[in-house]
């Protein structure tokens, strides 16, 4: 069995477009040598950020590299560095914020059920807008952590996928699939009344196939006869 290493860092690497020289005075060996005399074992290193760029010269999706990169080997130079002195170096993808994504394929964006997208406006600064996986862009991640692992090879320790969150979403994907399955699409991002107590049961996503009224009856009569708490906040949330 593999033990997680005992001291590990996460380099939280997330750089605007406007910001110009990214990586132009890294030293692959400096950085190395003071991460082992901190007694690192593992550092998370960055291949994809919030704002969506990559730090690597992607062939798959070059019009996406960090457009001031000025070190095109940023991801591969970190990780040898690392490795030549001991120190493992799982690599970071963002999933659901990724502002270069969010802007250029709204159709992947996770929708409220009046229309609305999450997060805050374009017009503010920010990558909060968050994307559904079950749309398109699930293929998009998918060829971009295939490249990172084509792109390191034996040399990959691990991948860190951040941002990842069961969400309520009406997108037109998701809207087709309920259809298709028969989920319910009446839930919104305040759970139903009569969801609260299977939420309470068993932490399900919060857009699931609605049960019959006999089960929810049930349900209902488990969580009050288990004790007297569960039926409280059971009312408390439904009146909200
Ligand atoms: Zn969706």
């Amino acid at each position: 069995m593999q033990m997680l290493s005992p001291r590990q860092v996460h380099l939280d690497f997330h750089t605007s477009e406007w910001i110009e020289g990214v990586g132009a005075q890294f030293d692959a060996e400096t950085f190395a040598r003071m991460a082992k005399e901190a007694a690192v074992s593992s550092m998370t290193v960055f291949a994809r950020c919030h704002h969506g760029w990559l730090y690597y010269d992607s062939w798959r999706f070059p019009e996406r590299v960090h457009p001031h990169l000025a070190n095109r080997n940023l991801l591969v130079e970190q990780v040898r560095a690392l490795h030549a002195q001991g120190i493992k170096a799982p690599v970071y993808i963002t999933v659901q914020w990724d502002y270069y994504t969010a802007n250029r394929h709204p159709e992947w964006l996770i929708r409220k059920p009046d229309g609305a997208h999450e997060g805050g406006p374009f017009s503010e600064p920010g990558f909060y807008q968050s994307l559904c996986v079950n749309t398109g862009y699930w293929k998009f991640l998918q060829e971009q952590t295939l490249e990172v692992m084509e792109l390191l090879g034996d040399e990959l320790d691990g991948l860190f996928f951040d941002i990842v969150g069961i969400r309520p979403c009406t997108c037109a994907a998701c809207r087709t699939e309920m259809g298709r399955t028969g989920a319910s699409r009446r839930f919104s991002h305040r759970a139903p009344a009569w969801y609260s107590p299977l939420r309470r049961r068993g932490g399900v996503p919060r857009w699931r196939v609605r049960p019959s009224r006999a089960s929810r009856r049930r349900a209902l009569r488990e969580a009050r006869g288990r004790d007297r708490l569960s039926s409280t906040r059971a009312r408390t949330f439904s009146q909200r």
